[in-house]
């Protein structure tokens, strides 16, 4: 199922939702299809972070001259990082 349309069966409004047994574990799909995205999306998250943190260690600047167009993008990518661990 497309991510559109699991958006569309997760925010479909209770009124909609018949009570018989196939619409039940048609839900419960959805709902693990969503918890397994989630997952997944966690997954690469973190794996992002960890790489943007590599760069930071690897070719991080903070030297703050004028010039230098590597503090701008460290402190970009530290912003990120941190955002990304709340
Ligand atoms: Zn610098």
């Amino acid at each position: 199922m497309s991510d559109l349309m699991l958006h569309g069966v997760l925010n479909m409004p209770v009124e909609s939702w018949s009570d018989s047994e196939l619409d039940k574990i048609q839900r419960r799909d959805r709902y693990t299809q969503a918890s397994e995205l989630i997952l997944e999306l966690e997954r690469k998250n973190t794996a992002l972070t960890e790489e943007l943190q590599s760069w930071v260690a690897q070719h991080g600047c903070e030297c703050q001259h004028p010039a230098c167009n590597r503090c701008q993008d460290t402190m970009e990518a530290k912003q990120v990082i941190n955002a990304n661990q709340k």
